[in-house]
């Protein structure tokens, strides 16, 4: 019924092989395991699924191999997980020498006779999932229910604490009541291991916590005028206070349409009251580069040095050093267990998800940390922090690091030489800046000497079309036709509200195919993942566009949600579109990164569960504020304490 069973080396030697009957060659869906499984560091769970195949693995950290078993997906094998075990054991029992005297040369010229040894393990496992017996359903009398009485079925306020505390006592607990309520079943060696580690975590909270308070003070007394976040000003004053944009007017006169005979229109907001510096923020800036993603830190001369030579450990207090410093030990040459690294672990989780990364993602990546350092050989020098730590900080990065570069200006002068427009639709709920981003997006490009047409497509939230022009025409302001040779780089195109979307993203795509412009980007109506009309909708303009990349904006300020309207557009994308493949999402601009602070665990979790790159990031309100992911400095805002 197995359709393969393969042993390889780390280094991509096959070592032996079973091929079952009817099943297809092993080679595609390993190369599948290794490409997306464990190359990108999603070995959390030991299952994989390629197409019609579910993938279960193994790895032995100590000689380099990974085991791996194919079966059709639809059957439900209960011996798999017992058979890899066996396997795995009998293999290195069986060669452990040649392994240990001979290394890795040795792997190469190896031979490796395992065929009759894996036919007994594979009978004999069979043979035991079927002998197991059948559950036999348990009498009344036996149950605990026929052991209750009516009375203790009653409950009365304040007897319930005593209920449980009987309850554990009748498992067998030593606590007493107090304790025991709190007790896990397991009461172990590891547990005190765990309450003790419990005990220093609230000291360190409470450090960190204090730390946090006063490097956000620092940071905004520092920042004087520059404030990034208004918050402190704001509590001071009491009252509901109108809020400044930073690309708006200050001049409440302006926004006062009582008297004013513009009826709310663009003209409203005129042009010489924009305010060209402010709308670009950093004057020194390069025109047209779009700069990495910096990491705003005291000690950023520490954090580099942990990103750039993270084998070494630590020894600095604070920082890393402080924060995982306190489950140090040396453990020299030893190989790692599953005890040694679970206190060390349980503390990432913790700390990944106070960072804001999903507790689920947060689980799965400690689990494949565990899973790729179980077994294996530590260093003399090293401690089981410093190698865990690291583990997973090259497993962060390696997230971070898009399987598939978008690169939007090579491709737009890709899409120039075929004379045609370069088309970028953005989707995304409502207010996560999709607006403001895609301006930002086009200030870049323009400064890069492309011109832009934006398409209005969303012809539903009032105020959408006029946000888009007052937009276009300060884009126009700051690169008038008269710099770039008459021409003017940005022109917005709308047919106002209630209008067929699909059908306005069409006819601006065929105007600027006549007309020359370089690049439409496509504005969509904020909608909300669970929306089916409307998610159907997206999905028609972007199947009837075909545009060359579909970016969702999701912004970091909300963390968890974010990742669920990603995974929730990307599957609505796929069930509502009429075409065999669906057009999914290609990439993610991930927004108000300014506001975070160093909590970045959003950018983890949205690119591990979609595997979808971060092109673009925004931070901040101006032109300028826009950013390529740097997955160091995310990493190493995220390993802060
Ligand atoms: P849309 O509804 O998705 O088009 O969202 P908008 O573009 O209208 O943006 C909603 C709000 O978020 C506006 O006040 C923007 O100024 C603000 N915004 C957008 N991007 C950023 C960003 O990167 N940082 C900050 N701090 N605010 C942003």
């Amino acid at each position: 019924m197995l359709d393969f069973f393969t042993i390889f080396s780390k280094g991509g030697l096959v070592l032996w092989c079973f091929q079952g009957v009817r099943g297809p060659a092993a080679t595609a869906p390993v190369n599948a395991l290794i490409r997306s499984v464990l190359l990108q560091e999603r070995g959390g769970n030991n299952s994989f699924t390629h197409e019609a195949l579910t993938l279960k693995y193994k790895l032995d950290n100590q000689f380099e191999l990974v085991f791996v078993v194919g079966f059709q997906k639809i059957l439900t094998l209960t011996y798999v997980d017992k058979l890899i075990d066996d396997v795995h054991k009998e293999f290195r029992d069986k060669y452990r020498n040649e392994f240990q005297q001979k290394g890795a040369l040795g792997l190469l010229n190896g031979t490796f006779d395992f065929k009759d040894d894996f036919m007994r393990l594979l009978r004999d496992a069979e043979e035991s999932s079927k002998v197991r017996a059948p559950t036999v359903m348990k009498t009344f009398e036996q149950s605990l229910k026929s052991q209750k009485t009516v009375k203790c079925m009653i409950e009365t306020r304040g007897e319930k604490p005593k209920e449980k505390v009987k309850n554990k006592k009748n498992k067998g607990s030593k606590k007493d009541g107090t304790e025991a309520v709190a007790a896990p079943s397991k009461a172990s060696v590891g547990d005190k291991q765990l309450s003790a580690a419990g005990e220093k975590e609230e000291l360190t909270k409470d450090e960190i916590l204090q730390k946090n308070r006063e490097e956000f003070f620092r940071r905004h007394m520092k920042a004087g005028e520059k404030s990034r976040s208004p918050k402190p000003d704001a509590q001071k004053e009491k009252g509901k206070k109108p809020r400044v944009w930073d690309l708006g007017n200050s001049n409440a006169k302006v926004l006062d349409y009582s008297n004013s005979a513009t009826n709310g229109s663009a003209e409203a907001c005129p042009v010489e009251e924009f305010d060209p510096d402010m709308a670009l923020g950093d004057k020194n800036r390069e025109p047209g580069r779009l700069y990495d993603l910096e990491y705003e830190s005291d000690d950023e001369a520490e954090e580099e040095k942990v990103v750039q030579n993270p084998s070494k450990p630590s020894v600095k207090k604070g920082g890393l050093g402080g924060m995982f410093g306190m489950l140090k030990g040396l453990v020299g040459s030893k190989s790692l267990t599953r005890g040694d690294m679970d206190p060390v672990l349980e503390k990432m989780k913790d700390h990944l998800i106070a960072k804001n990364v999903a507790a689920e993602i947060a689980v799965q990546l400690c689990e494949s940390v565990a899973k790729k350092l179980e077994g294996k050989v530590m260093g003399t020098f090293t401690t089981v922090t410093s190698t865990v730590k690291q583990a997973l900080q090259e497993a962060l990065v390696q997230i971070l690091q898009p399987q598939r570069r978008v690169d939007v200006l090579r491709d737009v002068m890709d899409a120039q030489r075929h004379r045609r427009p370069y088309v970028i639709t953005f989707c995304g709920v409502n207010g996560v800046g999709k607006s403001t981003n895609l301006a930002k997006i086009s200030f870049w490009l323009i400064e890069n000497g492309f011109s832009v047409l934006i398409a209005a497509c969303d012809t539903f939230r009032a105020g959408a079309v006029e946000q888009l022009r007052t937009h276009t025409r300060r884009l126009n302001a700051l690169h008038p036709p008269e710099s770039h040779g008459g021409r003017s780089m940005v022109q917005l195109y709308e047919k106002g509200y209630g209008k067929d979307a699909a059908g306005i993203a069409m006819e601006a795509i065929s105007y600027a195919r006549n007309q020359g412009f370089d690049v439409v980007l496509v504005d969509t109506a904020g909608r909300m993942q669970d929306n089916a009309p409307l998610m159907t909708a997206l999905a028609k303009l972007i199947a009837v566009n075909a545009p060359d990349l579909v970016l969702f904006v999701g912004e970091a300020l909300v963390g968890n949600e974010a990742v669920d309207q990603l995974v929730k557009f990307n599957k609505a994308l796929a069930d509502h579109s009429m075409a065999q493949t669906p057009r999914l999402i290609d990439g993610i601009v991930l927004t108000k990164f300014d506001t975070i602070d160093d909590k970045v665990g959003a950018a983890i979790s949205m690119t591990y569960i979609t595997s979808k790159p971060i092109v673009f990031v925004g931070t901040g309100q101006t032109y300028c504020d826009l950013r390529s992911l740097n997955a160091k400095a995310v990493v190493a805002a995220l390993m802060k304490a």
